[in-house]
């Protein structure tokens, strides 16, 4: 049963209400998993991706499937490191289950993503981050409002007191990372987030 208070004091309180969160199901929406939940209580950096994958639902534990260690390997970071380091949400938090078309995963719907921005507006509040990764062009946009990965990746913004530099999503599903220039920017951005972690 979705719990959902007007405010949370510490991130211990909102996830024990977000591990239970069902508000996607109790609206009819078809998911197949629990929320996945960022382990530990990093606040370096906030890493926000689209939504979890299916080896993600299983384990209930963010960025544990082929894309994950993509991601990894882009950032020249170990497991415990990556997790050390990065508090990882998502624009929606449980498995959206197939596209109906059978090719990939099923894209989240505006109206699943707004259910679920709750959980992100307080932990941004309570994490403070000064560094948020998005991850792919769901979360960009969610988050930055820019219309594709071709015009923010490569690029750092400022999102209040935070930075914000977006990567696009690591799980070779697209072409995009095919062309050359394309992954020259997922270089740069790379370089962007290892220069703001070095600053704090
Ligand atoms: S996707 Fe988000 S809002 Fe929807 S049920 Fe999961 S945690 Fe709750």
């Amino acid at each position: 049963m979705t719990r959902r208070r007007s405010t949370y004091r510490s991130l211990a309180s909102l996830k024990r209400d977000e591990a239970v969160c069902r508000a996607c199901v109790e609206a009819g929406y078809p998911l197949e998993s629990l929320p996945v939940i960022a382990p530990g209580e990093s606040r370096r950096a906030y890493m926000f991706g689209q939504a979890p994958g299916i080896v993600e639902g299983q384990e209930r534990r963010p960025w544990r499937g082929r894309a994950g260690q993509t991601l990894r390997r882009w950032l020249a970071m170990e497991e415990d490191q990556f997790y050390e380091t990065f508090y990882c949400a998502s624009v929606t938090r449980c498995y959206p289950g197939r596209a109906p078309s059978g090719r990939g995963d099923r894209t989240p719907t505006p109206a699943e993503q707004e259910l679920c921005e709750f959980w992100r507006d307080h932990e941004l509040r309570l994490l403070h981050p000064h560094l948020i990764v998005t991850v792919g062009g769901l979360a960009a946009r969610r988050l930055l409002g820019v219309k594709s990965v071709s015009e923010c990746v490569g690029v750092r913004y400022e999102r209040g007191e935070a930075v914000a530099i977006p990567l696009p999503h690591p799980s070779g599903a697209s072409s995009w990372l095919n062309v050359p220039a394309n992954r020259e920017r997922v270089a740069a951005a790379v370089e962007l987030i290892r220069a703001e972690l070095a600053r704090f």
